[in-house]
């Protein structure tokens, strides 16, 4: 997961180090080492055992400058670019990188690389750090209520496996999750939902094709308060032909059934795309958490550092492969484990 991003990294760090490290002393400094370094030039042994040293450590500091490091910099922003990190997002980084950076008195290339990298870090965890509803609290608040969640996003994403994935996860915590199949537009979806249903076990609220999406959320609800269901699973369609009808039909769902939490799916691989769906659904809709699918086969992680900052929700768990146990949640610490570790 996230190879990629994680190379750019470290060839930032490598190249700072060795940009630093390699960096010609001021006028004044060199004076200053030839009047020391001179005289010991006769003895092999001392000469030697100083270049040895020197692997390590210049002997005398340095002042990271913007001018040392503007050209990585520049690289850094580019790359991540290309990794599909939003814009604003990786022009922060960048910003903060030269931020922490300049100015910075240096005597090992250790520091260097220290510094790079703790500074990139923290700017990625700052980035990844987005406060959203607590879903516990909600739940507890509900008492005898059950949790009620709709899922939004765009066909093709993952998300009727992301439902069954997410009925899986409330079915292992004890709980029991009834699914409503609020995607009436395509036939297709509603049998594959309830394929899903039927090798989980677990109870699908379904009309025919066609029907009101938000009468099935609705049923669901009522059954779900009838037989005393922890949790609604609502989902629901996601053409992309007609996106002004999809956002009324959201919308409506939404106003009958008043979930307690919407999420949106959205696919890791699409890079910006995802963010961008996730910024229309979000004005049109309002989001309240995002589940990226498919990080499994990402390589660039562009969107998984981008997309909470966009919009300002957090992403509360990713899909890890097709299996129904390949859901982990997502904590900002983990993905600064997988990206420098
Ligand atoms: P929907 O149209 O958004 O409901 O998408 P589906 O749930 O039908 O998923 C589309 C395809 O993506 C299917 O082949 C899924 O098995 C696959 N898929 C879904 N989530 C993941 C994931 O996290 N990792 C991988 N590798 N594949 C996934
Ligand atoms: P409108 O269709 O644009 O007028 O939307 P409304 O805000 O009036 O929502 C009403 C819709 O919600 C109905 O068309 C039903 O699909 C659904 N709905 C509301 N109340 C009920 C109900 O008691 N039972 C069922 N099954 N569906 C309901």
């Amino acid at each position: 997961m996230f190879e990629a991003l994680k190379k750019k990294i470290n060839k930032t760090i490598t190249k700072i180090t060795e940009k630093i490290s390699n960096k010609e002393k001021t006028e004044k400094e060199t004076i200053k080492e030839k009047t020391i370094e001179e005289p010991i030039k006769e003895s092999e042994t001392v000469q030697e055992k100083d270049e040895k040293s020197s692997i390590f450590s210049f002997i005398q500091e340095k002042t990271i400058s913007e001018k040392d490091i503007e050209d990585v910099l520049w690289e850094l922003e580019m790359s991540l670019l290309e990794s599909d990190v939003a814009i604003d997002v990786a022009e922060k980084i960048t910003k903060e990188l030269k931020d922490q950076l300049v100015g910075k008195k240096v005597k090992r290339s250790t520091d260097i690389t220290e510094y790079t990298q703790e500074a990139l870090k923290n700017s990625i965890k700052n980035i990844l750090t987005v406060n959203g509803k607590d879903i516990n609290k909600i739940f507890q608040e509900k008492g005898d209520e059950p949790l009620i969640i709709m899922f939004v996003g765009i066909n093709g994403t993952g998300k009727t496996t992301t439902i069954a994935k997410m009925a899986k996860h409330f079915l292992d915590k004890g709980l029991t999750p009834v699914i409503a199949a609020s995607d009436t537009f395509r036939a297709g979806a509603i049998e594959q939902l309830n394929h899903h249903a039927e090798k989980l076990g677990v109870k699908i609220i379904k009309h025919e094709k066609g029907a009101d999406p938000a009468a099935v959320a609705f049923d669901a609800v009522e059954h779900a308060k009838a037989k005393r269901k922890d949790v609604v699973l609502i989902d629901t369609a996601g053409r992309m032909q007609t996106n002004v009808n999809l956002m009324d039909e959201m919308a409506k769902i939404k106003r009958v059934v008043k979930p307690d939490l919407i999420i949106f799916v959205g696919d890791s691989l699409t890079g910006n795309d995802a963010v961008e769906q996730a910024i229309k659904f979000n004005e049109s809709v309002g989001i309240d958490a995002i589940i990226l699918t498919k990080a499994d086969a990402d390589a660039k992680g562009g969107a998984a550092l981008s997309i909470g900052y966009v919009i300002n929700k957090p992403i509360i768990f990713l899909g890890t492969g097709q299996d129904y146990d390949d859901l982990i949640e997502f904590k900002p610490e983990w993905m600064i484990r997988q990206l420098f570790t």
